[in-house]
């Protein structure tokens, strides 16, 4: 194997925790996290007597002065693996506003320093079946779906061609072939642009949908001609805030309820996986049937957790780190 570093990680599950900066113009109030020791945050949380101290444990923690830059140097070993053969999910949880597709993509402000993982993970994998071309030949093709209440959305062809398709899968999901990084740029905009449609500035959809960026790389070896197969699914997961039951209702509490579920579906999945149990429940939602070939087995899965510095989303924050810690 070229990437031994890919074996050395602990496991086939890696969590990384990260933690939000404060947003230019909000009060500096005091974060929510107490401190970062390696692998471990602490996180103070207020009380009647007092203040009380949490601690919890990941792979990694990365603290708000982390860059992207930093964050991907993690996680690269991981996405070389794919050209390796491995199937590789990265997913991003949190909740809305803690920076999920900041990691992923990045601010709405892109700049190459800014580009999140999904960018910088095609980047790489360019550069490297470049690197390697005179031994492998590679194929790469890209997916982009979005799932919203327990519904398969293409985000790769116009709406009109979409109405028509009914219980799609991510198979038949349009593919679309890559041979460079503007390609990818340019679908994952249009991808961005299928995914607003619809949704207005009130009514933004996409932090109650999971969106899935899924790349194909097929290798074949020029010297034996044996094929292997990698893929990678780069997950954008909905907003895992609690709703109150008594204030929302109709539209929005369905929705509430596909996240609660598939969520919950998800982080099942992840540890039974990490547990070894021999019956891990793929069934229980669109999202982890979708990526059952990816999740588990010889595949490598990396949560990252993201929270948000304010004290008031304490509780949201506790939360998420419970759920991670679970699945770690
Ligand atoms: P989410 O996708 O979880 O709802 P976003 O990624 O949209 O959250 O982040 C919310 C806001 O915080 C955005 O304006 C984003 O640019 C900013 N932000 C998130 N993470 C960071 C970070 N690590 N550094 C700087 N700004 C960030
Ligand atoms: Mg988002």
């Amino acid at each position: 194997k070229l990437y031994n570093q890919v074996q050395d990680l602990k496991g086939s599950i890696r969590v990384y925790c990260r933690v939000r900066p404060f947003l230019p113009g909000q009060s500096n109030s005091a974060s929510s996290v107490d401190h970062i020791e390696d692998g471990t945050i602490t996180i103070s949380i207020p009380s009647k007597n007092g203040r009380g101290r949490k601690s919890f444990n990941f792979n990694k923690v990365f603290g708000s002065c982390s860059t992207q830059g930093e964050v991907f140097s993690d996680t690269q070993p991981l996405i070389r693996s794919v050209l390796d053969g491995f199937n590789v999910c990265i997913f991003a949880y949190g909740q809305t506003g803690s920076g999920k597709t900041y990691t992923m993509t990045g601010p709405n402000n892109l700049t190459e320093q800014s580009q999140g993982v999904n960018y910088r993970a095609l980047g790489d994998l360019f550069l490297l079946t470049e690197q390697r071309k005179d031994i492998v030949h590679y194929d790469v093709s890209v997916q982009m779906i979005e799932i919203y209440n327990e519904q398969v959305r293409d985000l790769l062809v116009s709406d009109e061609i979409r109405s028509a398709s009914q219980g799609l899968t991510v198979p038949d999901a349009s593919l679309v072939h890559v041979a460079s990084t503007c390609d990818v740029i340019d679908l994952m905009n249009l991808g961005q642009k299928n995914r607003s449609v619809g949704a207005t500035a009130l009514n933004d959809r996409s932090s109650r949908s999971h969106s899935c960026l899924t790349v194909h790389v097929q290798g074949r070896d020029m010297a034996s001609g044996a094929i292997l197969r990698g893929c990678m699914h780069l997950v954008d997961l909905a907003g895992s805030e609690r709703v109150n039951k008594s204030e929302v209702t109709g539209d929005r509490l369905k929705e509430a309820q596909h996240i609660n579920k598939s969520l919950s579906a998800l982080g099942d999945v992840i540890s039974a996986l990490a547990q070894k149990n021999a019956h891990v429940p793929y069934r229980n939602s669109k999202l982890t049937q979708l990526l059952q070939d990816s999740l588990g087995g010889q595949a490598k899965t990396l949560m990252f957790v993201h929270i948000s510095p304010e004290p008031e989303a304490v509780g949201e924050t506790i939360s998420t780190l419970k759920f991670a810690e679970r699945v770690s």
